[in-house]
């Protein structure tokens, strides 16, 4: 399995060290000539979601991984990347077009400054006991539209949900050392890749 982690900015490192950790091989996209790299799937990390979605349009990046994602390309969108994936997003804060290719309403910086980074552990949906989740400056998923199942919750949030090959979490699982969530995300490319 080979996945494609966008290196632009953020916590590209982390997942590419996660998904090595647990036998794929990964390679960096910094550039338009990186993504025609043979690949099973994406990640994209947390970061800034302005400053990422600036550099995907201006190195070329955001119309081939758009459409490789709407033709069925796995993703696994963490927090800045959750926001790039989705329909709409409140407090977007950013004039470029996004990815938009996940049925998802999110609010970004949800927890306001005070709240915007902690831990906690809940349960996700596929993962037999409970997950730790960091949040750092996390956006939530306010409402999820059809055909997207619903993952995981915190306080009544959305912090985790699936559309077909596109995955999801406002938190970041790359920063700890359980590879669960990532070893979700390797079973969401194997499942596409036998179709
Ligand atoms: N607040 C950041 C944004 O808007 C996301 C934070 C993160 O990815 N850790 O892009």
């Amino acid at each position: 399995m080979r996945i494609a982690i966008l290196a632009l900015q953020g916590a590209f490192a982390e997942h590419a060290r996660m998904m090595q950790k647990i036998g794929a091989e990964t390679f960096e996209v910094r550039q338009a000539a990186d993504w025609e790299q043979p690949k099973d799937g994406l990640i994209i990390p947390g970061g800034e979601s302005t400053v990422m979605l600036k550099l995907l349009h201006e190195l070329n990046l955001f119309e081939p991984i758009k459409r490789d994602i709407e033709q069925g390309l796995p993703v696994y969108g963490t927090c800045a990347g959750l926001i790039l994936l989705s329909k709409e997003v409140d407090n977007a804060n950013s004039s470029y077009d996004r990815l938009a290719t996940m049925n998802i309403h999110t609010c970004r910086n949800a927890y306001g400054r005070q709240m915007g980074s902690f831990a906690t552990t809940a349960p996700m949906k596929g993962i037999a006991e409970p997950v730790p989740m960091t949040f750092i400056r996390a956006p939530y998923i306010e409402s999820a539209g059809e055909g997207v199942e619903i993952l995981a919750e915190v306080d009544g949030h959305i912090v985790a949900a699936q559309q077909g090959n596109q995955f999801v979490t406002a938190f970041h699982p790359e920063l700890g050392q359980d590879t669960r969530v990532h070893e979700y995300f390797s079973h969401l490319v194997s499942s596409s890749a036998s179709h």
